[in-house]
């Protein structure tokens, strides 16, 4: 089974669902399996108290869950059908490790962020992966955010635990432009190094930005961040968001994700190859 995780720089509201869900639509269209989950690192456990003016729709699954509507373009453009637990918030992921420990289940240990939250958050990762080919992973927030870094770590230790071919880690980060129409690569390279810094490195960059990454931006991302320049995509602003996968396709970023990942036709059922 593969994992690509997929975080955020500089700012929410990115476009992460949406790169996430664009890449996942591709693997599906290659015939694989595919399925994702959203973290959400707020202390709600679910999406069903949040006012929608603040948060937008709760999105509801046919189990009955109310979750974050992100959940509603993975169902949208992955064609699947989501349950709750494939929405990780970390009111889930608390209120159960507490009512483990209350329940004596630790058997007299501290209970801490590390180990304790960080396995809940691998279980939950791999349980919600299972039956699919590929689990797709969006980390909501911003790199850097207190409430995001169990998830970080648990991140860290769950590419510890896999092999290298079988995850991989993509950064979707704002590239501006400055007053004189240049695009500015520094707040990538900010929430690159913020990365690094808590021990994960991307493998591939998309650059969210009003028009397509010039190849000098390419480069300069690719240098700073220590990724191949083919490992640099863009995404640029569309009139309609189903227009997202036909312009990452067009960037190679499914070739090159399939590439990493080493799904290869032989991977696939031989009905579907
Ligand atoms: P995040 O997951 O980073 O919070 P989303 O994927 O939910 O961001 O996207 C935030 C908003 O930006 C959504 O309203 C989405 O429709 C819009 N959006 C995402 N990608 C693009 C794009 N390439 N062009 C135009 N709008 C986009």
């Amino acid at each position: 089974r593969k994992f690509v995780f997929v975080t955020g720089g500089v700012m929410s509201g990115l476009g992460k669902g949406i790169t996430a869900a664009s890449t996942g639509r591709l693997l599906k269209n290659a015939g694989f399996d595919v399925t994702a989950v959203k973290i959400d690192p707020y202390l709600n456990v679910d999406a069903g108290t949040m006012n929608p003016y603040q948060h937008g729709e709760v999105y509801v699954l046919k189990d009955g869950g109310e979750v974050d509507l992100d959940l509603g373009n993975y169902e949208r453009f992955l064609g699947v059908d989501m349950t709750s637990d494939h929405n990780v918030t970390t009111g889930k992921v608390y209120q159960n490790v507490i009512e483990s420990e209350r329940a004596g289940d630790y058997l007299g240990e501290t209970v801490q962020v590390i180990p304790h939250v960080t396995d809940d958050i691998k279980r939950r990762i791999r349980e919600a992966a299972e039956g699919s080919d590929v689990c797709l992973i969006e980390i909501g927030g911003t790199v850097g955010d207190i409430e995001g870094m169990p998830y970080l770590e648990a991140l860290r230790q769950f590419a510890h635990e896999e092999d290298e071919e079988d995850l991989l880690f993509a950064h979707v980060t704002l590239v501006p432009y400055s007053k004189n129409g240049e695009q500015k690569t520094k707040p990538t390279q900010h929430s690159v190094k913020e990365l690094r810094s808590i021990g994960l490195q991307p493998d591939i960059l998309v650059g969210r930005s009003e028009n397509e990454l010039d190849a000098h931006t390419k480069e300069k991302i690719a240098l700073f961040c220590d990724v191949p320049t083919e490992a640099v995509f863009s995404n640029s602003d569309v009139e309609d968001i189903y227009h997202v996968p036909l312009m990452v396709e067009e960037e190679g970023l499914d070739e090159y994700v399939m590439e990493r990942l080493n799904l290869t036709e032989e991977a696939l059922p031989p009905e579907e190859r």
